[in-house]
C-alpha cells in the first residue's frame, strides 16, 4: 500500500533492540527500514536507537550516525541518553551532536526512569535548550505523562519538544505551548482533527516502526476528516519546515 502523499516520519526506531517485547521483532537494520520507507512513500524520518539498558546507548547513537552518513537524504539522527546520569548525560549528548552530528534526542521518562519535571534534571534541559537540541519524548503514562512534560515546555520556552503519540493529554498541552509538536503514532483520527483544529503546523506524522506498522499508522491519519492541505502538512510539510537547516 503506497500512501497518496508523501511522508515524513517523525518517530522511527532502529538498531538493535534491548531485551523488550517479546512478542515483537523491533530489531531493524537500515537496508531492511530503507525498503520499508521506499515501500511506503516515506521520503524522510527522525531516527534513534531502541530502548537500551545500562550504559548502551553511545554505541547504539554511533550507529544511527553510521546510517545517517550514509543515508543523509533520508535519516534524521536522534540520539538517546539516560538523563539520571547527569554530567555524563550532557556530555554524551554533546559528543553526539558535534562529533557525531546528530541532530536531536529521544527521551523515554518511563524506560530511564526518570521525572522530567523534578529540579535535578533542571541543568539537563537547560543545556539541551542552549545546545538548541530538538527533543522527541515519549508521553503515556506516569513519568511520561503529557502533564509532566507540558511542565519543561513550559519551564523552557525555546526547547523545541515533540509529543510522541498523541495522546489525549497531549491536546491540552498544545493549546498551551508554542514550543510543542505532536506525533501521531498509535494516536486515534479524532486526536488529529482537534489538534489541527488547535494549530496544523505543529502536527507531525509518526508511525513508531517496527514496533507498529505503517499501514495502520498511515490508516489513522488518513481516517481523519482533515483538509487536503492540512493532511500535507502533517504527512511531510510540518516536518520539511522543522529540519529544513538539517
Ligand atoms: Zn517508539
Amino acid at each position: 500500500m503506497l500512501s497518496r502523499f508523501k511522508i515524513c516520519d517523525a518517530h522511527v526506531h532502529l538498531g538493535r533492540s534491548g531485551p523488550w517485547q517479546p512478542y515483537s521483532k523491533p530489531t531493524i537494520f537500515v537496508e531492511e527500514l530503507i525498503n520499508l520507507f521506499d515501500q511506503f512513500n516515506v521520503e524522510r524520518a527522525i531516527v534513534f536507537p531502541n530502548p537500551n539498558v545500562g550504559d548502551k546507548y553511545p554505541e547504539t547513537n554511533d550507529y544511527i550516525a553510521q546510517c545517517v552518513n550514509k543515508y543523509p537524504d533520508r535519516l534524521v539522527g536522534f540520539g538517546r541518553v539516560d538523563p539520571r546520569r547527569g554530567k555524563d548525560a550532557i556530555d554524551e549528548v554533546i559528543r553526539f551532536k558535534e562529533k557525531l552530528a546528530l541532530t536531536g534526542l529521544k527521551l523515554h521518562p518511563m524506560v530511564e526512569c526518570f521525572r522530567p519535571d523534578h529540579l535535578f534534571f533542571d541543568k539537563f534541559f537547560a543545556k539541551m535548550t542552549e545546545l538548541r537540541v530538538p527533543l522527541l519524548i515519549h508521553t503515556g503514562n506516569g513519568f511520561s505523562s503529557p502533564g509532566l512534560i507540558l511542565k519543561v515546555a513550559k519551564k523552557y520556552p525555546d526547547l523545541t519538544i515533540i509529543f510522541g503519540h498523541l495522546r489525549e493529554g497531549c491536546i491540552n498541552a498544545l493549546k498551551q505551548s508554542e514550543n510543542i509538536y505532536v506525533e501521531t503514532s498509535g494516536t486515534l483520527p479524532e486526536f488529529i482533527e482537534i489538534s489541527v483544529d488547535i494549530d496544523e503546523d505543529w502536527v507531525l506524522f509518526g508511525s513508531d516502526v517496527p514496533y507498529y506498522r505503517y499501514p495502520v499508522q498511515i490508516a489513522i491519519v488518513d481516517a481523519a476528516n482533515i483538509s487536503q492541505k492540512a493532511k500535507r502538512k502533517v504527512y511531510c510539510e510540518n516536518f520539511q519546515r522543522l529540519f529544513t537547516a538539517t
